[in-house]
């Protein structure tokens, strides 16, 4: 299978988040690459770099405004007196107004989301290459390929048009997906991501010509917390345009692929003519995150079940973690993948 990654991604080595109130190191470690490259490796996947198809198909789906942000505000942040190595906000707006504030804090306040996107002297340059990556396998499908993988990290789902948010800069997944329709798709997005793809959702809620579907942990006790519940829908033309299926914490293999056939319902219905899926592997068992239950095994089955929808199929990586399986769980949902 062809598969896309740039070596710059490696440059984004986030340090801390805040977790129930105590600084903690960022689980959305650099280290994660070599797990998960060796487990695509393994299920026969061949990497190539992405060409630089530049700042278009990104600011297709990410406002002008946040993507100027993005590239400046960690040299802005310098220049503050003692601040600190990664630009961290301290205050949000409660619900935002027309108004932007100009100062640097004020606007780290208003594009990011919560504590777990710290920005660094690389942020930029790593989820550019990550949706650059994105962008290559979209083109891939575009092309005639029936399937690619694409090695995107840092993550996306949870980063709207103007808000990074829980490890994501740039959607990757939305990214690709507004590329495969700008070239006359009619694409769903699926994302199996243990945490419900709130960034994804918010960029497409209002249309209905892309589908949007998340299966997730319930998020009522579960980041991202403030979205992802079943009666999310869609709004305006994008009514019934989003799906959410929401699952009890630590759901199995068995109740999650039965979740899985609902989804693939609703994506036939919607008349889907290519796939991409939102691809986290933090769902497993031994996830640090501990949010469903699905074992090694079980991804492999979640893989075939992707497969017999028989369409071209774009598997964008979002979550997953350090652990001893993430990347035999890789390796599990692609040759699974693979084998239908
Ligand atoms: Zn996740």
């Amino acid at each position: 299978m062809k598969a896309f990654f740039d070596e710059r991604q490696w440059t984004h080595d986030p340090k801390h988040f805040m977790a129930n109130g105590t600084l903690q190191p960022s689980p959305e470690q650099p280290e994660r690459i070599a797990r998960l490259k060796s487990g695509a490796e393994a299920a026969g996947c061949a990497f190539e770099a992405p060409v630089d198809a530049g700042l278009g198909p990104i600011a297709a789906v990410h406002s002008s405004e946040y993507l100027t942000f993005l590239q400046n505000i960690y040299t802005r942040w310098q220049r503050i007196e003692g601040a600190g190595a990664e630009v961290i906000p301290n205050i949000h707006p409660a619900n935002r107004s027309d108004s932007y504030p100009k100062s640097a804090v004020g606007q780290a306040g208003y594009h990011q989301a919560d504590t777990a996107c710290p920005i660094a002297e690389h942020t930029w340059d790593a989820a550019y290459w990550s949706a650059q990556s994105a962008v290559a396998g979209a083109d891939a499908l575009i092309g005639g390929t029936r399937a690619a993988y694409v090695l995107s990290r840092p993550p996306g789902h949870h980063a709207f048009g103007d808000l990074a948010g829980g490890f994501c800069f740039l959607n990757n997944s939305g990214i690709a997906a507004q590329r495969l329709r700008a070239a006359g798709y009619r694409p769903a997005i699926l994302d199996v991501d243990v945490h419900h793809g709130n960034g994804t959702q918010g960029m497409f809620y209002g249309r209905d010509d892309i589908l949007t579907v998340s299966i997730h942990a319930d998020p009522a006790r579960f980041y991202p917390f403030f979205w992802g519940h079943a009666q999310e829908r869609g709004e305006g033309a994008g009514l019934g345009a989003n799906l959410n299926l929401p699952l009890p914490r630590g759901t199995g293999d068995d109740d999650y692929l039965e979740t899985l056939r609902a989804a693939f319902r609703r994506i036939s219905a919607f008349g889907c003519d290519a796939l991409v899926v939102a691809l986290g592997l933090d769902a497993h068992i031994d996830d640090p995150f501990k949010g469903l239950a699905i074992t090694t095994p079980g991804f492999a089955r979640i893989g075939a079940a992707i497969a017999e929808a028989g369409l071209p199929t774009l598997l964008v990586q979002e979550g997953g973690y350090l652990s001893d399986a993430l990347s035999e769980n890789l390796t599990s949902v692609l040759t699974g993948f693979k084998g239908k």
